[in-house]
């Protein structure tokens, strides 16, 4: 191997090829340019800075928030022949003595500290007696008020660049809107930083949303569904997750609760012995995640709805890390919307007013027959130009859809009769109650029970009914008012649809079970009695050394030892994860294990192993069913009629025409996707929001606008942008 980084990469880690963007961040800071690099979870942060710290002289610092992660990271490097250290509170006196006494003998390479013992007197001349070349800040959304996460300690780090002027800083994070990012490069005053930005698709992680049933025999099967897997439950109330956790211990699981009103020697027990394989399965609320480095996750279960989409997606996110693929499954039912609601109404009214945007927003994923990752991605304002990611409940089996134009002319008029009759505006549970011929005593002393529309829909539950009514709602027909008691009323548009008799076809309601998920697709296939051999001596090598057992080797190392049979050393240091001092330490127990299994057992054939994907794919051309679209849109000039004559969804000929004027073969006149006073209203909206994601500008204008027409937009705005940058002197 003649290239420096991937040589380092097979010695040290293990592995025969970068992750997408590792190359190019690890080129650009040895390049000694300050970097800040987002990348979703599981995309292999860590080895960024690691990697260039051994291929620089002097020593790396890397700033990290967390006390627990540190010793993993410290103890997961030593593992891996690195010398690499930690300073902080948890650590006795006479032992920092003589770790500092190592780093002014230049004896490592690392050193893990947290941002407050920045500010600790003599620690920034510290840092400079031992020759820092380089600061890693993990976790840098910490610095953001913006952010979910803010931690005032990290403000201080600002003080590490006054100090250290030409040492170059790397800051790494997993979630970043514009203003995080903006707020990280501004105070950490970085020089003109290079921004790598990855997709934040996660392709092993599949998404399911189920309908919920009550009871804990449903969790207790999606758990005993998958055996010997690691999972995270997150569930709304802590009361909950001790409940949970005692009917899966009940049931044989092993399984323990954690929340914040547990005092922290049980936290970090629970947590030590989920990273351990020692529980299996930790029962949550999301006051578990941020310290979990655990890359073995199997599933995350939502037992409730979250609050909103990015909580979910950073929760989801804790499944997978090893790029093994993992089920995230939501369990949905619509009270749980209410539930939520409820929790709102204590909080001061602007804060409600955009808590429910959220959680309409998550509701809306969890009711919509679209596909979820393209939805969550969108919702970051990242486009999936693909039809079906086939690995979503949605995309493995299309909802059903109805003709539910009955449905939506009785839904609509009741409103209509309700707001003539009263003079009053009521919530969609109530016009459902009207609709169903409730004979609650509030319907009745309002006189609703009189309307034309009473009991006209009783032979449809009132969960159908909900469901139908939250379709229209998004669809636009119906409006909703934006306080505490979201009122409804008919829209233009609902009126209209009325007036012209417009036919409806809606999705069929959740609210029967789809077929049962099945087990995890593609994971490498292998031996699953060696591999289980090669578990629990991965567990006791794992022990005999207090580390965690993914510090010695991860599930996708040994499942290519339990493929590939290696019994000596060659074949042995062929395995990804395996580099020189892993052959070291565990070559001759690992090799001796399979040497076992083979005497008592046959050897199985499963060819050769698959081959990793290539870090950087090449420019690719454009597609020919894009030129197509673009072609027969330029004679057109309509989005739905060449959706037509191509016998293809709106929203996919959207994304040829976005894919084109990115690329620059298209270059068409606004006016052909939205009015001029459309237009005004989008770039007000785009201002005050930005276009970074489509989900907030979505939610900001009202829904007014299809997610194809700001799509639009926002290539339009962009393909601006860079013609107005590129002719600027
Ligand atoms: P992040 O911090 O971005 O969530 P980590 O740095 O913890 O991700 O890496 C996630 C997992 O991916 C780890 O198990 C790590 O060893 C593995 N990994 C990182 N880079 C590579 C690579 N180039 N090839 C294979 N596995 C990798
Ligand atoms: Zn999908």
């Amino acid at each position: 191997m003649t290239d420096p980084l991937l040589a380092q990469l097979k010695s040290t880690f293990g592995y025969d090829t970068f992750r997408p963007l590792q190359r190019e961040i690890i080129e650009t800071t040895l390049a000694g340019r300050d970097v800040v690099a987002i990348l979703p979870t599981g995309a292999g942060k860590s080895i960024c800075y690691q990697l260039p710290a051994l291929m620089r002289s002097g020593l790396t610092l890397v700033v990290s928030p967390l006390i627990a992660l540190m010793k993993d990271q410290v103890d997961a490097l030593v593992a891996a022949g690195v010398p690499a250290t930690f300073l902080n509170s948890s650590i006795a006196p006479e032992e920092a003595t003589r770790r500092r006494a190592g780093l002014d003998a230049g004896a490592f390479r690392l050193l893990y500290a947290a941002p407050e013992r920045v500010m600790l007197g003599g620690f920034l001349a510290d840092l400079r007696r031992w020759g820092v070349s380089a600061i890693a800040i993990d976790e840098a959304h910490c610095i953001s008020e913006w952010g979910h996460d803010f931690r005032p300690e990290y403000r201080q780090l600002a003080a590490l660049r006054r100090a250290l002027p030409d040492v170059p800083f790397i800051a790494m994070t997993a979630t970043a809107t514009p203003e995080v990012r903006r707020d990280i490069a501004d105070q950490l005053a970085l020089a003109a930083p290079t921004i790598f930005q990855a997709s934040f698709n996660r392709p092993n992680l599949r998404y399911l949303v189920t309908p919920k049933k009550s009871g804990t025999s449903q969790i207790l099967e999606v758990v005993a569904a998958r055996p010997d897997a690691a999972g995270i439950i997150y569930c709304r109330s802590r009361q909950r997750t001790e409940d949970l956790a005692a009917a899966l211990a009940g049931a044989g699981i092993s399984a323990l609760a954690y929340h914040a009103g547990l005092d922290a020697r049980t936290r970090s027990a629970t947590q030590e012995a989920f990273i351990r394989d020692e529980v299996r399965v930790v029962c949550a609320t999301v006051a578990f995640g941020m310290g979990i480095d655990k890359p073995d996750v199997r599933f995350v279960l939502h037992a409730d709805l979250p609050k909103h989409l990015e909580g979910y997606y950073q929760e989801t996110g804790r499944a997978g890390r090893d790029g093994l693929p993992s089920d995230c499954i939501l369990l949905f039912a619509p009270g749980d919307i209410a539930q939520n609601l409820r929790f709102l109404d204590e909080l001061p009214e602007d804060a409600a007013a955009t808590a429910r945007r959220q959680l309409q927003a998550m509701a809306d994923f969890a009711e919509s027959d679209a596909c979820r990752r393209k939805a969550l991605l969108e919702w970051f304002g990242e486009d999936w130009p693909h039809a079906s990611c086939g690995a979503c409940d949605n995309c493995a089996a299309p909802r059903e859809r109805f003709d539910a134009t009955v449905h939506a002319q009785k839904m609509l008029s009741c409103i209509i009769r309700i707001h003539q009759h009263s003079r009053r505006s009521v919530g969609l549970r109530h016009v459902v109650d009207v609709l169903r011929g409730s004979k609650s005593q509030k319907l009745i002393d309002l006189g609703h029970a009189e309307l034309t529309t009473y009991g006209i829909g009783a032979d449809t539950s009132a969960q159908a009914w909900m469901s139908i009514g939250r379709q229209l709602i998004r669809s636009g027909h119906i409006a909703t008012s934006d306080d505490r008691w979201q009122t409804v009323s008919v829209s233009a548009l609902g009126r209209e649809a009325l007036a012209a008799r417009t036919p409806f076809s809606l999705t069929r309601p959740l609210l029967v079970e789809p077929a049962r998920a099945s087990s995890a697709t593609s994971e490498l296939a292998c031996d699953e009695g060696l591999f289980q051999a090669l578990r629990a001596l991965r567990k006791s090598e794992a022990d005999a050394r207090s580390l965690a057992p993914y510090m010695v080797f991860g599930d996708q190392a040994l499942r290519h030892m339990a493929r590939t049979y290696p019994l000596d050393e060659a074949s042995f240091l062929a395995v990804p994860g395996v580099g020189r001092q892993k052959l070291a330490d565990y070559g001759a127990a690992f090799t001796a294990a399979v040497a076992t299994w083979l005497a008592a057992n046959p050897r199985l054939d499963f060819g050769p192993p698959p081959s990793p994907k290539p870090e950087r794919s090449a420019p690719e051309e454009t597609p020919s069913t894009v030129l197509e679209s673009v072609a027969l849109f330029g004679a057109l000039r309509d989005l739905e009629a060449v959706a037509t004559a191509r016998g293809l969804k709106v929203a996919t000929i959207t994304q040829h025409l976005v894919t084109a004027i990115e690329r620059g073969e298209l270059d068409p006149d606004p006016r052909d996707f939205y009015a001029a006073e459309a237009e005004v209203e989008l770039r007000q909206a785009a201002d005050e929001h930005g276009l970074a994601a489509l989900g907030p500008l979505h939610g900001a204008l009202g829904g007014r606008y299809p997610y194809e027409t700001l799509h639009l937009f926002r290539a339009l705005q962009r393909r601006a942008q860079r013609s107005a940058s590129s002719t600027m002197p």
